[in-house]
């Protein structure tokens, strides 16, 4: 969807115009989202509001041949386009959305714009999963195991969602699958575990024997390599602005807390630690706290 909006006319200044184009071309729940932004007049700064979320704006390096065919009625010596990522909750509410564009140009004068974005229903099925009991009805001593796993998880997850390391952005281009296998269950199915519904799948599963390398799927810093309960083997890697990359049941760690990665480096073997019910892998998306569509975010073409 592509619509043009202009604001920011306060002054009688002619300001810049910002236009927005937002990829998928259908926001559902669960959407990743690509956000970019062209300007009529070179920014400086570009910063986003979405559902009570920062965006982080960067600059696109400006294509040779910019201001002809396709961003034709920009000026050639303006060719600032930015781009920010940003998601959807599965939780959303079908309904219209403002997104809100605060930048400044070259002068220091502001430059404001907004954009109304229509989120879309997603289509879940249900799936029946046995597992062990002591995954649906954990003992005491499970239960505290659970409770650990939970503060982990939150101190490390809280710090990439919100913590100082956020701003900086350590992926680039497109995300890429961490094993070239085909997907066997999809984001969002509501999963009954021995007869209970316990969760909507918050990943993507991946047929994998146990021991395939799973790749880091973008650049960014390992903030999580270690067994919890339901995970099994887990990796979680930081890749700026919010969003990480989560890797599950693995049946080996190859990667340690605090490191850095690059797109494409083996960051463990798959197996089926944790709740699985049987060889796979497990891959969260997380950006701000909410958890996207994997399958969405592997084909979505990012600068
Ligand atoms: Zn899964």
């Amino acid at each position: 969807m592509t619509a043009a909006l202009i604001l920011g006319l306060a002054s009688p200044v002619v300001c810049a115009q910002l236009s927005t184009s937002i990829l998928p071309a259908r926001l559902a729940q669960g959407s990743p989202i690509l956000i970019q932004v062209k300007a009529t007049a070179r920014l400086v700064a570009l910063s986003g509001e979405w559902m009570g979320k920062r965006i982080y704006f960067a600059e696109e390096n400006p294509k040779p041949g910019a201001g002809t065919g396709a961003s034709k009625g920009f000026s050639k010596n303006s060719p600032t386009i930015w781009f920010a990522f940003a998601g959807v909750a599965l939780d959303t509410p079908v309904g219209s959305y403002t997104l809100k564009l605060t930048g400044k140009d070259a002068k220091g004068t502001e430059v404001s714009g907004s954009e109304i974005v229509r989120v879309e229903a997603s289509h879940y099925t249900t799936v029946e999963l046995k597992v062990a009991k002591e995954f649906t009805q954990p003992d005491e001593t499970t239960q505290k195991r659970i409770a650990e796993d939970q503060k982990l998880k939150h101190e490390v997850f809280e710090r990439a969602d919100h913590g100082p390391d956020t701003p900086l952005r350590l992926w680039q281009g497109s995300f890429v699958a961490p094993i070239p296998n085909t997907a066997s269950d999809g984001f969002g199915t509501r999963r009954v575990f021995n007869g209970e519904l316990q969760s909507q799948h918050q990943g993507l599963d991946f047929h994998a024997a146990t021991g395939t390398p799973v790749h880091a799927a973008n650049g960014g810093k390992v903030v999580l390599a270690r067994s919890l309960f339901f995970e099994g083997n887990c990796v979680a890697i930081d890749h700026g602005e919010g969003l990480l990359t989560i890797y599950m049941h693995l049946s080996e760690l190859k990667v340690k807390a605090g490191q850095s990665v690059q797109l494409g480096e083996v960051v463990g073997l798959s197996g089926a630690t944790g709740r699985a019910t049987g060889p796979h892998l497990h891959m969260g998306v997380r950006w701000q706290g909410v958890y996207l569509d994997p399958a969405q975010l592997l084909t979505l073409k990012l600068p």
